[in-house]
């Protein structure tokens, strides 16, 4: 079982932005398609419904959720899931401006929770210039897992640039995880990054994402597989393949309580 947790699709592009989208997920058995923050929610969430209803078996879509914009009570977002069939959220802090703990996100935080609904907080590393890094910062969410503990939190692109407080909020919350999606051609960054989640024991903690369409996931499997080979000749620390791999083949959907 391989899941993409961290794809995207072009839904201005039509039928070209899809289908590049589905060749790239012939590699994996489910992939998760994240709505864009393009436009208002409910245009954003119905076209990503309308992709992802057509291929029920292999895509699973998490709405855009802006919570100091949009209704989040419970009954909004049973709307959500049950109407469009998406199967979880996901947030972009930095580019819409919002603090994660914004009063109004802890609001939904609430509904999200109740409702069994996974958030995928989505912060880089491709940000405008307008964009609040600061918001970015995964430490910011320890609050809303110390107050939602059941809440399931992934953590977009190890929280690039800030992978260290990614470590340490993944090892301290039990729910909280993070999508290595990696740049294959960075290979120093790849080394570095998985070379810190080895030494923080939280391998166990790592979903296998590709960031499509900035990368695809064959070509994050083949350098995460060729990890070792990095190092070549170096007495530098190496990482057991069988960990790498279990990340690559880890039950995304199970850990995230999702319901295909
Ligand atoms: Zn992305």
């Amino acid at each position: 079982m391989i899941v993409d947790c961290h794809t995207h699709i072009n839904c201005a592009a039509g039928e070209a932005g899809t289908s590049e989208h589905l060749t790239a997920a012939e590699t994996v058995d489910t992939c998760i398609v994240l709505a864009a923050a393009a436009g208002s929610s409910q245009e954003v969430n119905k076209k990503l419904s309308e992709y992802v209803s057509k291929y029920k078996e292999k895509m699973v879509g998490f709405a855009l959720i802006d919570p100091t914009m949009d209704n989040t009570g419970v009954k909004n977002l049973t709307s959500v899931t049950g109407k469009l069939g998406l199967k979880g959220a996901v947030l972009y802090c930095s580019s819409c401006g919002f603090h994660p703990a914004h009063s109004r996100a802890m609001q939904f935080y609430e509904s999200a929770q109740q409702l069994g609904l996974p958030v995928f907080f989505h912060n880089g590393p491709h940000l405008e210039p307008l964009a609040v890094l600061d918001y970015a910062q995964p430490y910011l969410l320890d609050e809303i897992g110390r107050t939602f503990p059941a809440l399931k939190i992934v953590i977009g692109t190890m929280g690039m640039p800030f992978v260290e407080q990614t470590l340490s909020i993944v090892a301290k919350h039990e729910n909280i995880y993070a999508d290595l999606t990696i740049k294959p051609g960075s290979a120093w960054q790849v080394y570095n990054m998985v070379v810190a989640a080895y030494e923080h024991g939280v391998m166990d903690k790592l979903l296998f994402g590709s960031g499509f369409p900035f990368s695809s996931a064959g070509e994050c499997i083949e350098t995460l597989l060729g990890f070792n080979k990095l190092l070549g000749d170096t007495n530098l620390p190496t990482v057991p393949r069988g960990n790498i791999r279990n990340i690559i083949e880890r039950d995304t959907l199970e850990l995230l309580g999702i319901k295909k």
